[in-house]
């Protein structure tokens, strides 16, 4: 390999918005035969708004979205900042919570007013608080039904509420895979988020129903990967988020979404600095085309 082949790809990935950490990425992109997607803030724009809030018997919708903005306030996730925007719309300023913990692909916890709350996952909150009343439950099947996201709220041991929040598919997603698909690559969706949504993200933007994986934990991605990889193939990960940081450096080729966390932009090989998912597709080709004349 000629080191000058190898700086032009890196300079002509420079001018397309794709940073290259070193020549080594370019070697490892030409054996890459599948293609991991992560879903929030990577095919989606992960800007998310508050659509829905149900409140069980007995409890104040004010008082739910004080408590549950305040906890979301303290995170950065997409969910929370949804959650934390929509209750300042209606509340004005939120209090500061006493105590706060970001439970990474669960939601958060923490003290807000005195009370020990938790926002997230209903997995989370009846483990912490406890399980939902049937009409909260049906009121977050039913949205997720409808491809939102559903999180319960629950302090002092009870559950309290379920909020939704809605996040639409980037408008380049769909020509995104198409690209993908077209260098003979399979794309795969991989998420926290349940599987409802995500099935509702793949249709759309062209993954196969059996390529999707949700309610996957941050940790479970690692192995997501992993076990690809011990089925033979050759992974690239594209994600954006502390929680995809992990499954970034497990696969062959890590491509972290400029628009991302810095954890993320630190684990991958490379970075589409704009955030296009279509450039993916072009950093793979890009790789392929500077090896081509190298050989
Ligand atoms: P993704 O893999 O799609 O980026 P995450 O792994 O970050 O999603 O989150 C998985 C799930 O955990 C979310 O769908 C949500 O139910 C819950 N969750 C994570 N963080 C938060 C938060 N800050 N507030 C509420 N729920 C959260
Ligand atoms: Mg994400």
């Amino acid at each position: 390999a000629t080191p000058t082949a190898l700086l032009v790809g890196t300079g002509r990935g420079a001018q397309l918005g794709i940073l290259i950490k070193g020549p080594k990425v370019l070697e490892s992109t030409r054996a890459v035969d599948t293609v991991v997607l992560d879903k929030t803030g990577t095919v989606t724009s992960g800007s998310m708004t508050l659509t829905g809030v149900h409140v069980a018997d007995g409890e104040d919708e004010e008082v739910v979205l004080r408590l549950a903005g305040a906890l979301e306030h303290a995170s950065e996730h997409p969910i929370a900042r949804a959650v934390a925007a929509g209750a300042a719309e209606r509340l004005g300023t939120l209090p500061a919570p006493e105590d706060f913990a970001g439970l990474p692909g669960l939601g958060v916890q923490g003290v807000v007013d005195g009370h020990a709350v938790v926002v997230g996952r209903e997995r989370l909150v009846r483990e912490e608080a406890r399980e939902l009343p049937p009409a909260l439950a049906a009121a977050g099947a039913a949205a997720e039904e409808a491809g939102a996201t559903a999180v319960a709220v629950g302090w002092d041991g009870r559950a309290r509420a379920v909020l939704t929040v809605s996040d639409a598919v980037k408008p380049t997603s769909r020509e995104a895979v198409r690209r993908l698909r077209a260098l003979g690559l399979r794309p795969v969706l991989l998420t926290g988020d349940n599987a409802k949504v995500a099935q509702a993200v793949a249709a759309q933007v062209g993954i196969a129903a059996a390529d999707v994986h949700a309610e996957v934990l941050p940790e479970e991605k690692v192995a997501v990967v992993r076990r690809l990889q011990e089925q033979g193939r050759v992974v690239a990960m594209v994600g954006d988020g502390v929680n995809d940081a992990a499954a970034l450096a497990q696969a062959d080729l890590g491509l972290a979404m400029g628009t991302g966390t810095d954890a993320a932009i630190e684990a991958g090989d490379l970075t589409l600095v704009r955030g296009d998912l279509r450039v993916a597709a072009d950093a793979i080709r890009l790789a392929r085309r500077t090896l081509g004349t190298i050989k």
